[in-house]
């Protein structure tokens, strides 16, 4: 059984293919089908974008296709930089122009006062429009200074409050059991492992 992951993001479409394996579904990414376009996403909410990238790119393959939106939502911020934190700064935003961002803007806020939490949406769409979703939610604090050299994007500002690291610090094997991603995607991979077969196609 196929799944097509709509996402040219390697690192993604690898941490897809680690929580579905063992069972029988075979994760295709976009890159194995060149000729797929890349989709926008110019949504207000992390369930517009992702069901909108889903819904084109199963149409497109005729498969049953996954697609994830996610960001930091940040409480002091009033829930920026949300679904724009890949281009907070400027739009050709590098994450080290988005974290100094990020640090201005939370500067005089006090530690108790800088909860945040990333989120992260998968829509399952079927080639016949039929969409489901599935939501992960990850609690946080964002640090005062930069922390740790693993992982991407906001992971040295995101400190998990148990474990007073943050998510640059903990590395990767830690923060894939507790994600916002991989939460979803173990959702997500419930709904999909839960259809009857003649619909995973
Ligand atoms: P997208 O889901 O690929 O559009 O990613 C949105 C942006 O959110 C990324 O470019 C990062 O800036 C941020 N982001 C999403 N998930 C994470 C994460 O696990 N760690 C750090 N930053 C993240």
């Amino acid at each position: 059984m196929d799944v097509v992951v709509a996402s040219r993001n390697p690192n993604k479409v690898e941490e897809i293919r680690q929580i579905l394996k063992g069972s029988n579904l075979r994760i295709i990414s976009m890159d194995d089908i060149p000729s797929l376009p890349d989709v926008r996403e110019d949504g207000l909410t992390f369930e517009e974008n992702a069901r909108k990238k889903a819904l084109e790119i199963a149409k497109l393959t005729g498969r049953l296709t996954l697609a994830d939106d996610s960001g930091l939502v940040v409480d002091a911020l009033n829930g920026r930089p949300g679904v724009y934190s890949a281009r907070y700064s400027d739009p050709d935003a590098t994450p080290e122009r988005n974290n100094a961002k990020l640090l201005e803007e939370l500067r005089n806020i006090p530690m108790k006062r800088r909860t945040a939490r990333f989120v992260c949406v998968i829509a399952i769409a079927r080639p016949s429009g039929k969409v489901e979703l599935a939501e992960g939610k990850c609690e946080g604090l964002i640090a005062t200074e930069l922390r740790g050299r693993q992982g991407f994007g906001y992971d040295p500002l995101f400190v998990i409050p148990e474990r007073d690291m943050t998510f640059a610090e903990l590395g990767a094997e830690e923060k894939n059991r507790i994600s916002h991603r991989s939460i979803a995607l173990q959702k997500a991979a419930k709904i999909i492992l839960g259809f009857p077969e003649q619909e995973k196609g």
